[in-house]
């Protein structure tokens, strides 16, 4: 299978603030993700930023195991990959769940 660009498998990429179809690549961001300028108007961007919240299954399964096997914020932190300011944050948001 032949390899193709990002840009050339998109269906006719367009600019996402005026809708220009007169984009180029530009590089990339500090994430590693392509950058693409209109050169219309001249914005530099992400064509689909993905989104950089939790999935809420992976969020309900890290707050479970904090609340029921009582994994401390640092152990959840090393086992799940996630920030443990990032758990107490969820944990002041969400009420507790029910222990049975
Ligand atoms: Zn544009």
């Amino acid at each position: 299978m032949a390899r193709t660009s990002s840009l050339a498998a998109e269906a006719a990429p367009r600019c996402t603030a005026c809708g220009s179809e007169r984009i180029v690549k530009n590089g990339k961001n500090v994430c590693g993700h392509q950058q693409f300028r209109c050169r219309a108007c001249g914005v530099s961007r992400v064509l689909a930023p993905k989104s950089r919240e939790t999935a809420p299954e992976r969020k309900a399964e890290v707050l479970r195991a904090v609340a029921t096997e009582r994994l401390s914020l640092r152990a959840a932190q090393r086992v799940f990959g996630v920030a443990r300011g990032t758990i107490s944050k969820w944990l002041e948001k969400k009420p507790k769940p029910s222990r049975r």
